[in-house]
């Protein structure tokens, strides 16, 4: 047995289990009409090719990214050829980018461990997060504090920050969610470095103190903690829950398509093998029954935003129907508004529009879900970049892209506050 364990200690390298892409590589294609759309479809739906679409044809016409495994990449370069499709490479090598990226967070870790600082700059394991969450609630105690949830299919314990100054449970709240999708990872670091930023400014911004002067701000980092963990030790794309399924080998719901709101219509699939798989029924992911059930015992939140990455698009309902939302025309307005405040800081440009009238159908979704119980201020981010890292977008773009979009959140945190309702 001791032969085992120090053979084991030695022949498994700490990375031991994780999945590789040695040769797989990232494909764009651009997509020039609804006849190329439909070739496309074809091509998502030969499940043999096992292909991962990074991003899917959208209403705006925006490229396609899909991963390609280095089995398929004769096969799918064949059928684009055939087909008469404008593509390239973006990344040729997508294991020579998780290995950088991999010795950059070690090297980090090391470092962080000897100067005891969480450094936003890096990407950060689940574990991190949360002590650091813990210190930001240490360091300001009258006016952060951790907040535990729920727990998440694997039995993790989910935290929120909640920022609040004033005394009661009914001030109208912001609700910030990050990391639904588990790879989408600069999502939870502007997260991160959100919360560390409303804690620094309260008192100094006078924008941050009167928001919280009305309202409290609740900030869920890191929403889907299983599938975290999952990219960090296993798969570093992997996008889904980790919850089982009966009568399937394959693992997860995605839990942006698991809310109660038009569950399992369009642009969800039936299938627990899909990416887009909506679940057996809205809400069975406790990850997002957490939240449901948090928001309504609340009952006084007025603005809900989700982070994703990536594309550069802030978004609000409908996702699930091209049909206009109710007050469609004032999201636009502070949408525009906001991505005009990020755009100031370096440029950065973002798309503004309805999730249907930009990316695609999607029932089931978080914006939806909030805006259709009373949340009218509810919006969508796709964080940096537009796909030349995609999923994997470089650790010294964490900072430049958090600041950029505190200003735009800041501008919808602002319109919430003096348009209550
Ligand atoms: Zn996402």
């Amino acid at each position: 047995m001791k032969w085992i364990l120090l053979f084991g200690a030695l022949i498994v390298p700490s990375i031991c289990g994780r999945e590789k892409f040695s040769g797989d590589q990232v494909f764009r294609i651009n997509v020039r009409n609804g006849d190329e759309i439909s070739k496309l479809n074809e091509l998502m739906k030969s499940d043999h090719l096992k292909l991962n679409f990074w991003k899917s044809p959208s209403t705006l016409g925006l490229p396609v990214d899909v991963l390609v495994s280095s089995a398929s990449l004769q096969p799918v370069t064949v059928f684009l050829q055939s087909q008469g499709l404008d593509y390239s490479v973006t990344i040729e090598d997508l294991q020579a980018l998780l290995d950088e990226e991999h010795e950059e967070m070690q090297h980090n870790e090391e470092q962080e461990r000897s100067n005891g600082n969480f450094n936003y700059g890096a990407y950060h394991s689940l574990e991190a997060i949360y002590r650091e969450m813990d210190s930001i609630a240490g360091d300001f105690p009258h006016l952060a504090s951790r907040v535990k949830i729920g727990r998440s299919f694997e039995n993790r314990p989910m935290y929120v920050l909640k920022f609040s100054t004033g005394k009661g449970s009914q001030r109208p709240a912001i609700w910030l969610n990050a990391g639904i999708h588990s790879r989408e990872w600069i999502s939870q670091a502007t997260a991160m470095w959100t919360a560390r930023k409303i804690v620094s400014d309260y008192g100094k911004d006078p924008a941050v103190t009167s928001i919280l002067e009305k309202m409290d701000i609740f900030l869920l980092p890191v929403a889907n903690p299983d599938g975290y963990v999952y990219t960090h030790t296993q798969n570093r794309l992997w996008r889904k829950t980790r919850s089982h399924h009966p009568g399937s080998s394959c693992i997860g719901v995605d839990p942006n398509r698991n809310w109660n709101a038009s569950f399992a219509g369009g642009g969800a699939s039936d299938n627990p093998c899909s990416e887009v798989y909506h679940g057996p029924h809205a809400n069975s992911e406790v990850e997002v029954r957490s939240v449901v059930d948090f928001i309504q015992e609340h009952g006084n939140f007025k603005c809900f935003v989700d982070l994703h990455s990536y594309s550069q698009l802030l978004m609000y309902p409908y996702a699930y129907t091209d049909k206009k939302a109710p007050d469609a025309d004032e999201l636009d307005k502070v949408a525009k508004r906001a991505a005009k405040a990020l755009a100031s800081l370096s440029g950065t440009r973002y798309h503004v529009g309805s999730i249907c009238s930009t990316v695609y159908k999607a029932s089931g979704s978080s914006t939806d879900w909030a805006y259709e119980n009373g949340i009218k201020y509810s919006f969508t981010f796709e964080l940096r970049d537009t796909g030349h890292y995609g999923f994997l977008l470089p650790a010294n773009q964490i900072i430049p892209t958090a600041k950029e979009t505190w200003l735009g959140l800041k501008t919808i945190m602002q319109y919430a506050r003096d348009h209550l309702y």
